[in-house]
């Protein structure tokens, strides 16, 4: 892969082999701003549904190749008792729902996980562990080394989710060869507090810089239908469009309901319940505010038929979670999931085609522009 950093290019421009990407033309991009306003993201949120699918459709074709679909698989490397009260989880130990709490699964059965999912077509692998934080696990962490450079050797993107992370510990995961810590938002700073409150808002915002500080891509998205209401979601837009760059990776769940958990339990729950133009909505808004992400239709996909998933796509999703399991709810399986991208002409995404650690320093405003030249190197790297 050749680079050539271009200075003053102001937006990103993404030069692929046209031979095998004959449908794919880049066009000059929309630039990705962290600067957006709340009420710019509500005005974009609420605009007639099918303009708002045209427009997110429209930027999606400005920065990405509207073929391309990441295949990741998820898997569950430590189960269940999980000390935080996410009203949602399963993996709580508050809460009785079936799921018991498991040790920590060896290095070997997570490589053969990955070269499973390999031999299938995925090319990120994610780890995710039931743990509140890192504190006090050198062991666990010296295996999560392993296993990341086991998916690292596959040739495969990784990713973990492991709780709370200082930056020493996401230093010491980027040189085991990780790719993307996950750690979601899962919602509104102003709703928040009603799903968790044994972490705040601004803990994990403090991860998700620990992360993009130790040269880590980030993934962070939320979970919609967790009661909220559609200003939530406009809020939970704007807490991500606003970090000081984009989330290489924004998962958008489903809720799924689990029996056991306050969620799950709660009746009012069934008013509240998410409507599927909601996701839609969501998935478009996000694909405009935050052009460079990869929007990753996460746990819940099941739920969707196919003719909505493609809405999803049309409206700048671009990744999805298959396999055998989310976690601890279903998951759409490889070849179910092969067939529907060959029917609506989409095919998977090459790992590492894209991991910009850093989207959103367009953003710069022109001072900031003299004293840095521009931009950062991922702003203005022409691939080919
Ligand atoms: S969502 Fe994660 S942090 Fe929250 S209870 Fe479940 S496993 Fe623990």
């Amino acid at each position: 892969m050749l680079r050539t950093t271009l200075p003053k290019v102001s937006t990103r421009v993404f030069v692929r082999n046209l031979a095998s990407h004959a449908s794919f033309q880049p066009t000059t991009s929309s630039a990705i701003r962290t600067n957006w306003t709340r009420d710019e993201v509500s005005k974009i949120y609420n605009m007639p549904l099918m303009d708002l699918v045209f427009k997110a459709a429209t930027v999606h074709r400005q920065h990405h190749n509207p073929a391309e679909v990441q295949l990741c698989t998820l898997y569950n490397i430590k189960s269940g008792g999980c000390t935080e009260d996410c009203k949602y989880c399963a993996q709580s130990s508050r809460y009785t729902t079936g799921v018991e709490a498991e040790k920590a699964v060896k290095p070997a059965e997570v490589i053969a996980a990955a070269k499973e999912a390999k031999a299938n077509g995925s090319t990120r692998f994610c780890m995710g562990a039931a743990w509140r934080d890192m504190k006090g696990r050198k062991n666990a962490l010296k295996n999560v080394k392993e296993m990341i450079g086991a998916v690292h050797e596959l040739g495969m993107e990784s990713c973990v989710t492991l709780g709370m992370v200082d930056k020493a510990q996401a230093e010491e995961l980027r040189r085991a060869g990780l790719t993307a810590y996950n750690h979601n938002i899962d919602t509104s700073r102003e709703h928040y507090p009603k799903v968790i409150t044994t972490r705040t808002f601004d803990e994990r915002l403090q991860t998700i810089e620990n992360v993009r500080e130790a040269g880590v891509s980030v993934c962070s998205g939320g979970i919609l239908g967790l009661g909220e209401t559609a200003d939530d979601h406009v809020g939970f837009l704007w807490a991500l469009a606003t970090m000081p760059s984009h989330p290489e990776s924004l998962p958008i769940n489903r809720l799924v309901p689990i029996k056991g958990t306050p969620l799950g339990d709660d009746p009012a729950m069934k008013e509240k319940q998410l409507t599927y133009d909601t996701v839609v909505r969501t998935v478009a808004t996000a694909r405009v505010v935050m052009p460079g992400s990869k929007i990753r239709l996460a746990a819940g996909r099941y739920t969707m038929k196919e003719p909505e998933q493609a809405m999803c796509f049309m409206a700048g999703a671009n990744a999805i979670f298959t396999g055998k399991k989310m976690l601890t709810t279903m998951c759409n399986g490889w070849d179910e999931d092969k067939a529907m991208l060959e029917k609506w002409g989409l095919k998977p995404m090459k790992s590492f085609e894209r991991v910009d650690k850093h989207l959103g320093e367009q953003s710069h405003d022109s001072k900031e522009k003299k004293q840095c030249g521009g931009g950062c190197n991922s702003a203005t790297e022409v691939r080919l």
